[in-house]
């Protein structure tokens, strides 16, 4: 019933009819199609025959779990605005459900009740300042009568926290910051004052970053909540904290009391991060037996790469292990719980290519424990990332600040060299033996980035890829037992469910997220971005999916490229400070949102100029840069578009995408 199906967030349902023999004979029972058409990351939550699912622009739906019917649906208008501040897509995790009520959290840092018969709303709250560039994504969980909600938005320049808001009532209870403020004003506990020793310089006038957006779980025994934060901003600690120092409680998985959010114990997965390691992944609880001995341990894949074992009770390290190959440190001390870094002071001395990207080893997709394997199902991918520094930084609140060089993440001209690069790509289901901290199995996928993992009752891995398909192990063998064409990229996470004794088996399908607005050269073509769905199996299933509408994208012949090299890496610099999160490396788009070098305003200097400076295209999500760039930047933007423009469609004639 909560995400995650129980407090533990394990990801594992005992449900057994569907099994290791008969899975073969899995087949559609129902599919819904979503309102929308961006990134489709829910896990649903199936209450009494009803399940409730959310969409992009954080809508709601209620489904009939047993036909998929439309019972009702809720759209909290999220001004079209908010998708600037929302790095990472438009998208939501889910709801939480608590005596009849459905909560959810909209982009825009609402936290709302919703009547679960009819949903119209019960109460409405604001838990951000909309004058900052908070968004939320995470689904809210419910903890003793208590939602408790975090958000995102840390390279935007915000502090992050999480706070706990009455079920009833919606009265805020208690609110945890995960960074200092200004140190100068009075601490808001003592927690906050240690934090700050952590750090140097003025780093509050950023904001501090450190955000709770994705993953939580809570321990009735112990009464902690869990929680993961991200990273600090800007991504450079040089940057940030000059100084150095850990920085807490940025990259860091921290407990506090259910009750009142006291500060209870933190472990940094990456102290004084400079590689964008936000350390949210899956808070994953078991009761392990390690050297002999019960250990009641939390469990994350981080981003970093290494997998962490903690006692749950205390925080403390048990055991650290890379899941993936890992370079920019080379193991965790087990004594001190600190990585061991390899390498120059965070890329002080010079850029440096490196293992995990900002990417992720794992990201926000789900992983699962199976108590019956002893294994975790993890998600896993192999992305290299350059870091450096970027000596023009400067600071400017509300857009993407990460004060590294983000040029050298860009592609080569050469369309060999390109396909090399998207070809380095990898991505992985790997399960991992939590105990010995070695892999037990992996099944290899076509690229990074794929789905969130379930674990069964029978004895069954279910895991969605990015090139549309939706797939079932043998939990044990990881021999590949079923597989369903969704002809979308499935990343969210799956659940299982049974109505009238009968069990099925639900995941989330669409086009989207932020590797599909950042990294377009390596999304998997699968035609247009239709809207996501919500798709329904069973045994004997014998539903269909509707095709997707595969219109081939022409590509314009672009106008000549007649830039200096110097205007061209000026408008490079530009363009990668405030197009490259939306619009993608290169500006070679994933298909969400309009690919800039195939824009007829390409051909027109003042037509760019009004869609940049002037706001013409607002409404659609393209806010006014007027704040922050002049006609002489809008025009090196184009420049470089041109230019860009003038490689894809060279690619694109040399057999290229
Ligand atoms: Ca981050």
């Amino acid at each position: 019933m909560s995400h995650g199906r129980t407090y533990s967030e394990q990801r594992y349902s005992p449900l057994d009819k569907i099994d290791t023999s008969n899975v073969g004979n899995l087949g559609l029972a129902w599919s819904f199609e979503l309102s929308t058409n961006r990134g489709v990351e829910t896990t649903p939550i199936v209450v009494d025959g009803v399940m409730y699912v959310t969409s992009a622009w954080s809508l709601v739906y209620a489904l009939d779990a047993k036909t998929g019917e439309l019972k009702w649906k809720y759209d909290p208008q999220v001004s079209r605005q908010v998708g600037f501040h929302a790095c990472c897509d438009v998208v939501n995790r889910g709801v939480a459900v608590w005596k009849g009520r459905v909560y959810v959290a909209a982009l825009d840092g609402r936290l709302i009740a919703l009547d679960a018969k009819d949903g119209h709303v019960i109460w409405s709250t604001v838990t951000v300042d909309q004058n900052k560039a908070y968004t939320i994504t995470m689904a809210p969980r419910v903890v003793k009568g208590k939602v408790i909600i975090g958000n995102s938005g840390s390279e935007y320049g915000v502090r992050g926290y999480i706070s706990a808001y009455d079920a009833d009532s919606g009265k805020q209870v208690w609110r945890f910051y995960t960074v200092p403020g200004d140190p100068s004003k009075p601490f808001e506990n003592k927690a906050m004052e240690m934090a700050a020793k952590t750090w140097s310089g003025e780093w509050w006038k950023y904001g501090g970053g450190a955000t709770v957006w994705d993953s939580m779980s809570f321990d009735p025994e112990t009464n902690l909540v869990f929680f993961g934060t991200g990273n600090g901003v800007p991504w450079d600690q040089k940057a940030r904290s000059p100084k150095g120092g850990d920085n807490l409680f940025a990259s860091s998985i921290v407990a506090v009391d259910a009750d009142t959010g006291e500060y209870k114990w933190h472990y940094q997965t990456t102290p004084g991060d400079s590689w964008d390691y936000d350390s949210t992944q899956t808070l994953t609880q078991a009761d392990l037996t390690i050297d002999g001995a019960p250990r009641k341990v939390i469990m994350q894949a981080s981003k970093n790469g290494f997998f962490y074992v903690l006692d749950r009770a205390s925080g403390k390290l048990i055991s650290a292990k890379n899941y993936v190959p890992v370079t920019w440190a080379k193991g965790v001390d087990p004594t001190t719980g600190r990585p061991i870094e390899i390498g120059d002071d965070h890329y002080a001395k010079g850029a440096a290519v490196l293992f995990p990207s900002a990417f992720g080893g794992h990201n926000w997709h789900p992983m699962s424990f199976s108590p019956k394997t002893g294994l975790v199902y993890l998600p896993a991918q192999e992305v290299p990332g350059a870091y450096g520094t970027d000596n023009n930084f400067g600071y400017v609140e509300g857009q993407w600040n990460t004060a590294t060089d983000t040029t050298l993440n860009s592609l080569p001209a050469d369309p060999k060299a390109r396909a090399a690069m998207k070809n380095s790509f990898r991505g992985e289901l790997i399960a991992w033996d939590p105990v010995n901290q070695k892999e037990a199995w992996r099944a290899v996928h076509n690229g990074p980035w794929n789905g969130g993992t379930m674990a069964t009752g029978g004895n069954l891995v279910f895991q969605g890829t990015a090139d549309g398909h939706f797939n079932a192990y043998d939990a044990t063998t990881g021999k590949p037992l079923w597989s369903s064409d969704t002809y979308t990229s499935t990343l969210a996470g799956p659940m299982t469910y049974t109505v009238d004794g009968e069990q099925y088996v639900a995941v989330g399908a669409g086009f989207g997220s932020v590797f599909y607005l950042d990294a377009g050269f390596a999304v998997p073509v699968l035609g247009s971005p239709d809207n996501g769905r919500i798709v329904v199996y069973k045994l004997g299933g014998t539903a269909t999916l509707p095709r997707p509408k595969l219109t081939p994208v022409g590509f314009p012949k672009p106008p000549p490229s007649t830039a200096t090299p110097e205007v061209l890496a000026a408008g490079h610099a530009k363009y990668n400070h405030y197009c490259l999160v939306c619009h993608g490396y290169n500006a070679i788009s994933g298909g969400v949102l309009p690919d800039l070098r195939k824009t007829p305003e390409l051909t027109d200097a003042a037509a760019f100029k009004e869609v940049v400076l002037g706001g013409s295209h607002q409404t659609r999500g393209m806010v006014s840069f007027a704040s922050v760039l002049k006609d002489t930047d809008a025009e090196l933007i184009r420049n470089y578009v041109i230019s860009e423009a003038n490689d894809g469609y060279a690619e694109a004639h040399a057999g290229g995408k």
